[in-house]
């Protein structure tokens, strides 16, 4: 079963490359770290006692992600785990200013990413995508930098998308929507991620306040049948990961996860990893329990990965090759 599911060419447009680190790259990186350091560290428990306790898990990643050695080997890190999971297309983010403690400018930190992510993509034939995120907690004038560094690395590298990631129940959108509308009005994908650690009104405000079409989770926008009638009238994609879901708290089980509540109100969904390592899932096993909990089959893992393909940031060529892909995976949809 497990092998037949890591076959499934699969579509991620959800997975932090900072928090995706396997032991063997942070060993590269700092040969000091034990595996007992890094199993208490950098893996946070199966249930958290609360977001804030789960993103205590997170900073051992950036203490080690200040060079630019370290950030192609965690490139590179990543590249192998999409491989192994039978990622096809994966848009990865992470935010630049949390890598500038050491000397590297964020210019040099977003470009040592794409290089890498361009060396990766040939070596391996997985097209990748970068986003660049800024956190709920910058201020303006950091939010417009990493807007900017997204335009100006989108015109020469594989930088597709701006995003905003951190605390949502604490910090709201309107500091940073000057960067929103920077990157919006230069043609940029936009995603927000929202609706995990704050409630339906954090999700309305992003559909509000920016133009985004897609949202980092969005799963307590079960709360609102207004909100989630919205979704399916507008077509907003949510990128859902289950497992981090359950980890951070924002739902109660894996059995109570509202997936399936969501793709019943008719919202587009997708399935992703968000933090590979923090979390310790990959796809495979993320599908795996999709399939133990709900009975999710092959026509299911068809429908999220289409959806994920439309709602990604791919050029259209590659879009056109993924299209294939998931044709002669899947079932093909009635028309
Ligand atoms: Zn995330």
């Amino acid at each position: 079963m497990t092998d037949e599911l890591r076959a499934l060419p699969k579509i991620e447009l959800h997975s932090h490359l900072d928090c995706g680190l396997s032991y063997d790259a942070v060993r590269r990186i700092d040969p000091r770290i034990s595996r007992e350091h890094y199993d208490r560290h950098f893996v946070a428990p199966p249930v958290c006692d609360s977001l804030g306790d789960y993103l205590t898990y997170t900073f051992d990643y950036r203490a080690v992600l200040q060079s630019e050695r370290a950030l192609r080997i965690a490139v590179e890190d990543a590249f192998a785990q999409l491989a192994a999971d039978g990622v096809a297309y994966a848009e990865l983010r992470f935010a630049p200013m949390v890598h500038v403690e050491d000397g590297l400018s964020a210019d040099e930190v977003v470009a040592a990413v794409s290089d890498e992510t361009v060396r990766q993509t040939e070596a391996t034939g997985i097209d990748a995508g970068l986003i660049l995120c800024t956190l709920r907690d910058y201020d303006t004038e950091r939010s417009l930098r990493t807007a900017r560094l997204a335009v100006h690395h989108a015109r020469i590298g594989p930088v597709v998308a701006f995003d905003i990631a951190g605390d949502e129940a604490r910090h709201p959108l309107d500091t940073h929507l000057p960067a929103f509308d920077l990157a919006a009005d230069a043609g940029l994908g936009v995603t927000v991620h929202a609706g995990e650690g704050g409630g339906p009104d954090s999700v309305t405000e992003a559909l509000d306040k920016t133009t985004t079409r897609r949202i980092g989770h969005g799963v307590r926008s079960v709360e609102d049948p207004d909100l989630l009638a919205r979704l399916a009238a507008e077509g907003v994609h949510l990128e859902v990961c289950p497992s981090c879901n359950v980890q951070t708290g924002a739902v109660a089980s894996y059995a109570a996860h509202p997936v399936g509540a969501l793709r019943a109100a008719g919202v587009p969904v997708s399935v992703s990893t968000d933090t590979r390592a923090v979390t310790d899932i990959d796809l495979t096993r993320e599908y795996a329990r999709l399939t133990e909990a709900f009975g999710w089959t092959l026509a299911d893992f068809g429908e999220v990965n289409r959806a994920a393909l439309t709602a990604s940031f791919a050029a259209p060529s590659v879009s056109r090759r993924l299209a294939g892909i998931l044709d002669d995976a899947y079932p093909k949809v009635p028309a």
